[in-house]
């Protein structure tokens, strides 16, 4: 009679170890090393997402080069690679990623905001060109494998592991994600711009009842009604008031302006906090599990 609650208990331990969340870029627009920016950290997006033994990797930011080299002594690895889209912030860390020098390896790349007659192996090979870039992505050893697919379509890159997308409001197209494993749910939602007083219908079916929202809080409120409207991203108030609006457990601020100071995301942080218990700023080295 004791044996069943017991093993349970050891189960959901399990679970919730499996599913991990760990940030390795969590800057926007352009890398931004600096004394004021060192402990939040100055590199763009890159976060790592481990659902049991698969591994999942959102955005190819500048701190994608730091997980590079510590994936580099797990080969052989068998991972996939989601973008939100393809501006050069979520981009540029690609060819620094010394798992794809590692033949035994293999990697789907996968976007879902291209327009009809663009993919993303034309992208990236368009980007890796000289002269704008030394080495095509002909230097790469591992198996990489495009897969374009429409923002709004739902994913299966591994089994148990489901993975929503929806069209996000930005400039030549964004696609947010939420990735669903051991019944819980993890959203990645940058970059993208709200209409105030509008809640983005897209943002809110995707993140509805999640228990981790990653949201573009590039801005403050003020900063954006003064200076941004237009520029394609939103704000921190904002992914409070969608995070509420959808029963969204917790808010991580993400997508950090160049500009901000490590201080102002302290404040940001304890405000984010107080409006929604368990809510953080994320910052490079975060580990979170949903
Ligand atoms: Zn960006
Ligand atoms: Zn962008």
């Amino acid at each position: 009679m004791q044996a069943a609650p017991v093993r349970a208990k050891v189960m959901a331990v399990t679970r919730e170890a499996d599913y991990q969340v760990r940030f390795w870029g969590v800057r926007g627009s352009i890398a931004a090393p600096g004394t004021g920016t060192a402990r939040y950290g100055g590199n763009t997006s890159s976060i790592e997402v481990r659902c049991g033994n698969r591994l999942i990797l959102l955005d190819a930011g500048t701190g994608m080069r730091y997980l590079g080299n510590r994936l580099a002594a797990e080969i052989p690895l068998d991972a996939d690679i989601f973008f939100t889209h393809s501006h050069f912030d979520h981009v540029c860390g690609l060819p620094f990623f010394k798992p794809f020098f590692q033949p035994r390896n293999a990697f789907r790349l996968w976007a879902g905001h291209l327009e009809a007659g663009m993919t993303l192996h034309k992208v990236l090979h368009e980007f890796m060109m000289a002269p704008l870039f030394p080495v095509s992505p002909g230097v790469f050893a591992a198996k990489m494998e495009f897969r374009d697919f429409k923002a709004g379509e739902t994913l299966a890159p591994g089994p148990g592991i489901v993975v929503r997308t929806a069209p996000l409001n930005h400039p030549n197209g964004a696609t947010g994600y939420r990735i669903e494993y051991g019944g819980k749910s993890v959203c990645y939602v940058t970059d993208t711009e709200h209409v105030p007083g509008t809640p983005d219908r897209n943002v809110l079916a995707l993140i509805a009842g999640a228990d981790i929202v990653i949201y573009d809080c590039m801005y403050t409120d003020e900063e954006f009604a003064k200076s941004y409207v237009g520029w394609g991203h939103s704000t921190w108030q904002e992914g409070l008031r969608l995070c509420k609006a959808a029963g969204a457990k917790r808010l991580v601020v993400f997508h950090h302006d160049p500009d901000r100071a490590d201080d102002q995301l302290d404040a940001i942080g304890r405000e984010a906090a107080a409006a929604l218990p368990g809510s953080v700023v994320a910052r490079e080295g975060l580990t979170l599990a949903p």
